[in-house]
């Protein structure tokens, strides 16, 4: 039999291309050398969010006095949080397997390699395809001197499978990876160092966030260093080039990934494979737009760190408007919700340009939900003077968008 189309990879790109495709009615095949779901699923988005939320759950236990409750933790075994969180991968990958079915698309377990522009092999098998989409991911970035040994030296494959909490570890890296990371041990007593080579944590997004979580972290008492990076590493006592000597239990090194490229051009590459913006719903978008040509705005792609307070932004940063953009930011202590969750730390910053919003930029409880409303508003060419006639429900954070477009 011939395939309309073989995708190499089941992560979000490879399922969501391949489920769109067979449900159009395209015979579909696709080839997945590990588990169905890819790094999100299971290396990914879905395991440290669960952790994470296992942490917070814990850090916010531990302050439960701070709201006039009073409860104490019996036990803590950091194995049970760990099997918790296979337990959610699995079941999460449950459904989408079932999904996969339900659409049609045909899967085999190999791995695939592309012998030619409508030829697949794997190590049983060779399959014939009108077209191929490769979609294999990208595989975490090792730093030359920094090389993933799995004992000292950790990926953040490897940190999803500890058993027990470190006492200390150092973390290379404040991209996302690295912060959610940094929070999720931190929440759990464990001491973290943070090195990042750039001036400000979280580099890539609006510098006021950065400075935020700068002033988040000081008062979690997670020891940042900025401009700074390995020196040496001896006898797993670490040197930074600024001097400061540590002794972390292990290293996880965040410090970007690689993208998995094929070795040919006749093939369409999608998600984290293209080396572009390294997320699930970009990769999703892109297999919207592959097979179903729905449009997408890559400058329109939010980002979302976890954990209290959540950040989340889109669009045009602070550090690259010109003078006729315009700005507010809110605090969110302006609104009644935050007093009432004890979650008074953030803000929602807004930029506007000529009546149009341009950019956002949140550190809050729900910013992961709230940017969307952003979002709907750009990409729909909502006006300003359109948003102010909603009626956002009190008390919740969406007031807080209300509330600063009405300082503007
Ligand atoms: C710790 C961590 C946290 C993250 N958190 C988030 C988050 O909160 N939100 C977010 O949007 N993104 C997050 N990401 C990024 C997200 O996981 C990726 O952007 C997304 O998984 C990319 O999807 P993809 O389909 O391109 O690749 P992948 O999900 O990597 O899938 C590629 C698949 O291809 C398979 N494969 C590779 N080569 C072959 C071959 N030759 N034959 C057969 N199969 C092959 C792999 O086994 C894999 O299953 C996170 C990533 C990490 C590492």
């Amino acid at each position: 039999m011939e395939y309309d189309y073989g995708i190499i990879g089941g992560g979000p790109a490879g399922y969501t291309t391949g489920m769109l495709l067979a449900q159009k009615g395209k015979t579909v095949i696709i080839f997945e050398k590990d588990k169905l779901g890819g790094t999100c699923l299971n290396k990914g988005c879905i395991p440290t969010k669960a952790i994470l939320h296992a942490s917070e759950l814990y850090r916010e236990t531990l302050c439960s006095s701070n709201i006039g409750l009073d409860i104490s933790i019996n036990s803590f075994d950091f194995s049970k949080v760990i099997e918790k969180k296979n337990q959610t991968v699995e079941k999460v990958r449950k459904a989408l397997e079932l999904a996969v079915k339900n659409s049609g698309a045909q899967v085999v377990y190999e791995k695939a390699e592309i012998k030619d522009k409508n030829t697949i092999v794997t190590q049983t098998n060779e399959y014939k395809v009108s077209e191929i989409v490769y979609a294999a991911g990208s595989a975490p970035k090792e730093l030359k001197g920094l090389e993933f040994d799995h004992k000292f030296i950790l990926s953040s494959d490897d940190v999803l499978e500890l058993t027990k909490l470190p006492k200390s570890v150092l973390i290379i890296g404040s991209g996302a990876i690295g912060i959610e990371w940094a929070r999720i041990f931190s929440n759990f007593k464990v001491e973290v160092y943070l090195s990042e080579i750039a001036e400000h944590l979280l580099p890539i997004a609006d510098i006021e966030v950065s400075k935020r979580i700068e002033r988040l972290f000081k008062q979690r008492k997670i020891k940042y260093f900025l401009n700074d990076s390995i020196d040496k590493i001896e006898n797993n006592i670490v040197t930074l080039k600024s001097g400061t000597v540590i002794e972390p239990d292990f290293i996880l090194s965040a410090a970007g990934r690689v993208p998995l490229k094929p070795d040919t051009e006749d093939c369409i590459i999608l998600g984290d494979s293209c080396g572009e913006i390294q997320l699930a719903h970009y990769a999703i978008s892109q297999a919207k737009n592959f097979a179903h040509n729905i449009a997408y705005d890559k400058t329109l792609i939010p980002s979302v760190i976890y954990g209290e307070p959540e950040i989340a932004w889109v669009g045009i940063k602070e550090q690259d408007c010109t003078e006729d953009y315009k700005k507010v930011t809110l605090p969110v202590t302006a609104l009644g919700k935050s007093w009432c969750d004890d979650a008074t730390d953030g803000f929602i910053k807004i930029i506007t340009k000529d009546n149009f919003i341009k950019g956002a930029h949140i550190v809050s409880k729900e910013a992961s939900a709230l940017i969307h409303e952003i979002l709907i508003a750009i990409e729909n060419n909502i006006t300003v003077d359109e948003l102010k006639k909603i009626s956002f429900a009190h008390p919740t954070y969406s007031e807080g968008i209300f509330e600063a477009l009405m300082r503007i």
